[in-house]
């Protein structure tokens, strides 16, 4: 008698992990990326954070994170870049575990080319190596406001600089070792200074080109070892002609560098007012992209459905392309996961907030099962 009950509960439980695969296998086919960004955890929120994963984006079904990590890392190449407090590489590994066990890839990510400075900080990169600044002579204001005189919101570094490279190439190959990651985020949204008609390297060049070819390098070099190089889809998106502006498009001449990068780098494309169809220009240029919401929980179901018709439309060639949904949040951890569990409101927007469009999104995603 105690055999056959143990054989029905057996029974059972392989029911059950048939269910789960089934309803994995389904997931997987119509929203292959289920995507989660944020800032690393500074190593005091460490723990809280790698719970956080346990507990709310694995049962929620998210399979990558992408980790801004920019400066807060020790690393061993460039110790001088450091923060001063950052996450140590037993550290990261715990994170890196925590993934694991989850089946989450993990994508870290380091800030290059733009957003080499915040309102008016610079950023290590320029602070320690204050020649590759694009734009030197633009001072950094004490008290950071938009718009100004300099038309400033980030630093830019210099992509012409002879060493600007091996500096940065290096922090890529330490995080990526460390992330054990197979594909790096280069960030590259919101360059707005770049090809400066002051710079003796970059004057009078086309901005396409320069940012198509810093693309290109980047991508190169993380090829040289089987990686992937993702990065926002916003320079490669026409603002004007497409009415979406110069800030989740270009207003600054780079869209036309859409035709001139390698076809494998991976496209966040990052849309906050509207479900702008985006995601079909990026796919028929040969490109694979995730449509990116951040805090308007309506427009990003909206943009998961969209993504869901895209593939299910398109020709065999343009489907695998649709790659599915990334959530981005822009806060630091600690102020995204108290909003998250205190289920705060946002003075201006109510109920607009990242976590609730992450709650929301990924509930509309687990519908997909049922
Ligand atoms: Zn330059």
């Amino acid at each position: 008698m105690k055999k056959k009950a143990l054989l029905i509960l057996l029974i059972v439980i392989s029911l059950f992990d048939i269910e789960k695969a089934f309803a994995q296998n389904l997931l997987d086919s119509v929203l292959p990326v289920r995507g989660f960004a944020i800032a690393a955890p500074r190593p005091y929120y460490l723990d809280s954070f790698v719970t956080f994963i346990e507990k709310e984006l694995a049962p929620r079904h998210v399979n990558t994170l992408i980790l801004r990590v920019d400066y807060n890392y020790q690393y061993n190449s460039h110790p001088e870049l450091r923060d001063s407090i950052a996450l140590s590489a037993a550290e990261v590994k715990k994170i890196v575990n925590s993934c694991r066990n989850n089946q989450i890839r993990i994508i870290p990510q380091i800030n290059l080319l733009g957003h080499q400075s915040w309102a008016s900080r610079t950023g290590n990169l320029l602070m320690k190596y204050p020649a590759f600044d694009e734009t030197p002579e633009v001072k950094m204001p004490e008290k950071y406001k938009w718009p100004n005189a300099d038309s400033l919101y980030c630093k830019s570094y210099c992509p012409l600089h002879p060493r600007v490279h091996e500096i940065v190439f290096a922090l890529m190959d330490e995080i990526c070792d460390v992330f054990e990651a197979n594909a790096f985020h280069a960030g590259m949204d919101e360059v707005f200074y770049i090809g400066s008609d002051k710079c003796p390297r970059c004057k009078g060049q086309d901005k396409a080109k320069l940012f198509a070819d810093e693309v290109t390098r980047i991508r190169d070099h993380l090829a040289s070892s089987r990686r992937e190089l993702w990065i926002w889809g916003d320079r490669l998106l026409d603002g004007e002609i497409t009415g979406i502006g110069m800030w989740e498009a270009s207003k600054n001449n780079t869209y036309r560098a859409i035709d001139m990068i390698p076809k494998d780098v991976f496209i966040c494309d990052w849309h906050y007012e509207r479900a702008d169809k985006t995601a079909v220009y990026f796919a028929m240029k040969g490109l694979n992209v995730v449509t990116c919401p951040w805090r308007n929980p309506s427009i990003a179901v909206s943009q998961m459905q969209d993504m869901v018709a895209f593939r299910y439309e398109s020709t065999k060639e343009m489907k695998p392309r649709f790659r599915g949904m990334m959530q981005t949040v822009w806060s630091d951890a600690p102020a995204f996961l108290n909003g998250f569990y205190q289920n705060k409101k946002d003075p201006q927007t109510g109920d607009n907030t990242p976590w609730n469009c992450f709650r929301q999104l990924y509930d509309a995603i687990g519908k997909i099962n049922k």
